[in-house]
C-alpha cells in the first residue's frame, strides 16, 4: 500500500519536473517556470512549478500536485502515477510537436469619436483632482501611493467624485467614480482605468477603450534604457519616478492579461534589459512567466517585501527602492 500523502510531502515537485523537462527558463523566490509541454507551448513559459503544486497559466490551465503531474505528463492512471513516483521511476515521453500559429493582428486604438469624448473626461477629471474636491484623492496618491506631483501631472491622473460604486454619465460615456488613470500613448487615448475608493472590484474602466491592446507608458520607453514592467499602473509610476535617471517603466495593467501586443515590440527592441516585477502572488507569477517569454532580455523579480512596488515603497522609502532597482537591473540579485 502506498502512502500518497507522505509520498507527495517528501517530493520537491520542482526537481521532479526539472527531471522531465530539463533546466527551467527561470527561477523565482519559490518557483521555477518552463514551456508547458501539455499544450505544446511555442512562445511562452506558462508552466509554473512550486515545491508541492504546479499550474499552467497558458492555454491548457492544467495543474495539481506531483501525482497529477505524472498523470498528465506521462499519461498514467492515478494508480500507476503513485507507483512510479514511489519507485522513483519516471520515464520520459516524446516531446509533442510544436504548433505554429498565425500571427495575430496588431491592436488598434478606439476610434477618433470615442477618443475625443475620453479626452474631455480626462481633462475634467484632472481639473477636479487639483481642486478642493479632489483633495482626498490627491492625498491618497501622494501619501499612500508615494507619487510626486510631477508624476501625477505627467500621468494626467484625475478624479471623478462620487460614491465608490457610483457611475456618472459624461460625454455620453459611463464613467466609474474614483481616480482616473488614462492610458494615453503619444496622443492616442487607448482607454481610461478607474481606481475605486472601495468595493469588491477596485479597478474598472470606461467602456469602449482598448486597454488590453495597449502597454501603459509605452511612449516613455527609451532605447538603451532598462525597463521595469509592472502589473499595476501605480507601480509603474513609482518605478518611473524612482528610476527616472536610470530606468523607465511600463505596466500591463492586470496579471490576467500579461500578453504584450506586437504593436509595442518595436519600442521594446532597443531596451537592453527588462525587469518583470509582478505582484508576489500566483497570478503575478504567471504574468511574469508570460513576459519572460518575450525575450532573453527579461528578468523576473519580486519585491523583497510587500506585495508590489507601491507597498515596498511605502514600507522602505525612495532610497531603498532606488537601490534595489539598480541592483536588480545590474543583475546583482540571485533568483
Ligand atoms: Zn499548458
Amino acid at each position: 500500500m502506498i502512502d500518497v500523502e507522505k509520498l507527495k510531502a517528501q517530493l520537491d515537485l520542482r526537481q521532479l519536473v526539472e527531471r522531465d523537462l530539463g533546466k527551467p527558463r527561470f527561477r523565482g523566490r519559490d518557483y521555477v517556470a518552463f514551456k508547458c509541454p501539455l499544450h505544446s507551448e511555442h512562445k511562452g513559459y506558462s508552466l509554473v512549478v512550486y515545491a508541492h503544486h504546479w499550474r499552467c497559466f497558458g492555454k491548457c490551465h492544467a495543474g495539481g500536485d506531483a501525482i497529477a503531474w505524472a498523470q498528465h505528463y506521462h499519461q498514467l492512471t492515478f494508480h500507476e502515477a503513485c507507483e512510479r513516483l514511489a519507485n522513483g521511476e519516471l520515464p520520459q515521453i516524446e516531446t509533442l510537436n510544436t504548433v505554429h500559429r498565425m500571427p495575430e493582428p496588431i491592436a488598434q486604438p478606439p476610434d477618433a469619436a470615442w477618443q475625443a469624448k475620453a479626452r474631455h473626461i480626462i481633462d475634467e477629471a484632472r481639473e477636479r483632482l487639483w481642486s478642493p474636491e479632489g483633495q482626498r484623492a490627491w492625498g491618497y496618491l501622494v501619501w499612500e501611493r508615494g507619487l510626486s506631483e510631477q508624476i501625477i501631472r505627467l500621468a494626467q491622473l484625475g478624479y471623478i467624485p462620487g460614491a465608490p460604486t457610483a457611475w456618472r454619465e459624461i460625454e455620453g460615456l459611463n464613467v466609474p467614480c474614483g481616480i482616473l488613470i488614462p492610458w494615453i500613448v503619444e496622443d492616442t487615448v487607448w482607454g481610461i482605468k478607474v481606481r475605486r475608493a472601495a468595493g469588491e472590484q477596485r479597478y474598472q474602466q470606461v467602456g469602449g477603450g482598448n486597454i488590453r491592446g495597449c502597454l501603459y507608458l509605452a511612449d516613455r520607453i527609451l532605447p538603451r534604457t532598462p525597463l521595469i514592467i509592472t502589473e499595476g499602473e501605480f507601480d509603474a509610476l513609482i518605478a518611473w519616478q524612482v528610476g527616472g535617471d536610470f530606468a523607465r517603466a511600463a505596466a500591463i495593467g492586470s496579471a490576467s492579461h500579461a500578453r504584450i501586443d506586437r504593436r509595442w515590440y518595436g519600442a521594446l527592441l532597443g531596451v537592453p534589459r527588462m525587469i518583470a516585477c509582478m505582484d508576489a502572488d500566483e497570478a503575478g507569477t504567471g504574468a511574469a512567466a508570460q513576459i519572460a517569454a518575450l525575450s532573453g532580455a527579461v528578468k523576473c523579480v519580486q519585491v523583497p517585501s510587500g506585495k508590489d512596488l507601491n507597498e515596498f515603497y511605502q514600507q522602505t522609502g525612495e532610497n531603498v527602492v532606488k537601490e534595489w532597482l539598480q541592483t536588480v537591473i545590474n543583475g546583482g540579485v540571485p533568483l
